[in-house]
């Protein structure tokens, strides 16, 4: 009796270890993480705002149509490397000591990421694309990320380097092309693995400057491009916006809207040529009878045409690689992921770029798809960061979250759109004054209030009520009856510095700004 119990629990033990490795094998899903660069909210037509209708998005909406889309998905500091770097490691700028691109030297290769912890558990991973974080790429099987150009890479003839730290020149060739080309083919090497795969799939587009895919160029060319409804902002009460050289008229350059230079001209000549218009006071028009409204508009109307024909370069390659996961049956079980480093100014307030904590760059776009786990057509409007990507993507690996991560998991929310995981986001942003003359500032995003301080040399604080005010017109810090309101923000705000780790005084957080550490880019080679 007792051997035959022994022998029951010894078969029954057995037939739960293989139960388990079994449903591990099948579980662990693959990752595809799609981000562009500089993609704002209103060029993506699933958020439906001023350009959905006239420079929609199929692709990308597919994501959120079969999927969940975020409306309140928010940067912690709204610039290409310090984005990226808080989106690999999990952590705040000031943790992960990437803060700035200009003079904040190279991304710190030897520290945690969310593609080491996952190459650890037994995926495969690849980063494809952009890259812009100095070091080389690391906890990556395979890598291939554009290189020149001090690692924003170009448009045409991009440069990568690729893992064993080779260069390639894709002489002739589009970027975006490039990309897609590379991270489908990469998914094809994978198609009999036993691991897993998670995959970065980093686009350049749409990044300044602005420049269409071949057969792009002609798309909306006799289209009217509607204004946002802030285009002419006067910036009242906020002195940081007025100073800051971010106008479509007032600091967009010849090259910007794609102005064809004299011929003849030297090669410095021709880098001078095309960078006039971007400092204050550097006026030019392409034509004197225009008013200053049309010169304006007209500048708005070549820029934002030639960003969203980048936009939809890359919708069509991301309708590729959708196409791809369907036709090799690898969409059931791969998440899908959309997002883009920060939000962007397409002309609202009169702005191109991005930096400022405004709603514009704050906001990240994302959506993402898992059939496993997420039912289609969901939305959630509650707060989540750009700190949260890496422990969601390893909580939905079932990866354990190691606790040094700032950053908390959503997955709640892919099931329950209506959880709150946070109450407030932390922002920074540290550069200064290249390239934008944005004021370095810090404050806190809740689900209605925004609270600004902008303090390198001005001390301004500026206060928002989104629900009344969206747009963010009407500063009304300074106004008596929000004395206890603000009050109230402060205290929070004072505990959220605390609860990130930001304890550092105003002026060393001014010498944060002052410091200028090189890169360690080698030289672009020429061509
Ligand atoms: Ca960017």
């Amino acid at each position: 009796m007792i051997k035959r119990l022994l022998l029951l629990i010894v078969i029954s033990i057995s037939f739960v270890n293989c139960k388990t490795t079994k449903e591990k094998t099948i579980e662990k899903p693959n990752i595809l993480f799609i981000m562009t660069d500089d993609h704002a909210l209103s060029a993506i037509s699933a958020y439906n705002g001023f350009l959905a209708k006239v420079a929609p998005t199929p692709n990308i909406d597919r994501i959120a149509n079969e999927g969940i889309l975020f409306k309140n998905m928010l940067c912690t500091n709204a610039i290409c490397g310090p984005s990226r770097a808080s989106i690999l490691t999990g952590n705040y700028s000031h943790i992960n000591g990437f803060y700035k691109n200009e003079g904040g030297g190279d991304f710190n290769e030897n520290q945690q990421t969310f593609p080491k912890l996952f190459q650890k558990a037994g995926y495969k991973t690849a980063v494809i694309g952009k890259w812009h974080l100095g070091t080389a790429p690391t906890g990556f099987d395979y890598y291939k990320v554009l290189f020149n150009k001090e690692g924003q890479g170009s448009y045409y003839n991009p440069v990568f380097e690729t893992t064993g730290n080779k260069l390639v020149k894709e002489e002739g060739k589009y970027s975006t092309t490039v990309i897609k080309n590379n991270a489908i083919s990469w998914l094809k090497k994978q198609k009999d693995a036993k691991e897993p795969f998670m995959l970065l799939y980093q686009f350049k587009a749409p990044h300044r400057p602005w420049e269409p895919g071949p057969g792009y160029e002609d798309y909306l060319k006799d289209v009217e491009i509607p204004y946002p409804t802030t285009f002419n902002d006067d910036y009242k009460g906020r002195r940081a916006a007025e100073e800051a050289w971010m106008r479509i008229d007032g600091h967009m350059n010849r090259k910007d809207v794609k102005i064809k230079p004299p011929k003849s001209l030297t090669e410095q000549e021709l880098i001078d040529w095309n960078k006039y218009g971007n400092e204050d006071g550097e006026f030019w028009t392409p034509d004197d009878s225009m008013s200053d409204q049309e010169r304006k508009n007209w500048k708005y109307q070549r820029y934002v045409k030639d960003y969203l024909r980048c936009v939809k370069g890359v919708d069509d390659a991301i309708g590729e690689m959708l196409n791809y996961l369907d036709e090799s049956g690898l969409a059931e079980n791969t998440i899908v992921v959309y997002t883009s480093d920060q939000g962007f100014y397409v002309g609202e307030h009169g702005w191109f770029d991005k930096r400022f904590i405004y709603e514009e760059s704050l906001h990240m776009p994302l959506l993402m798809r898992y059939p496993k786990k997420i039912k289609p057509g969901l939305s959630s409007d509650k707060l989540v960061s750009n700190i949260d990507f890496s422990p969601t993507l390893l909580d939905l690996a079932g990866v354990e979250v190691p606790k040094n991560i700032q950053g908390k998991s959503f997955t709640k929310l892919l099931s329950n759109p209506e959880e709150e995981i946070r109450d407030a986001v932390y922002y920074h942003y540290y550069e200064y004054p290249y390239w934008h003359h944005v004021q370095p500032h810090y404050g806190m995003r809740t689900s209605r209030y925004k609270l600004i301080h902008f303090y390198y040399d001005m001390d301004r604080w500026e206060l928002y009520d989104l629900k009344k005010d969206p747009n963010e017109l009407e500063n009304i810090y300074d106004k008596k009856e929000n004395v206890q309101l603000v009050k109230s923000l402060k205290k929070r705000l004072k505990i959220l510095r605390e609860e990130v780790g930001m304890n550092k005084s105003l002026d060393e957080l001014r010498l944060m700004t002052d410091a200028r550490i090189k890169r360690r880019y080698k030289v672009e080679p020429a061509n």
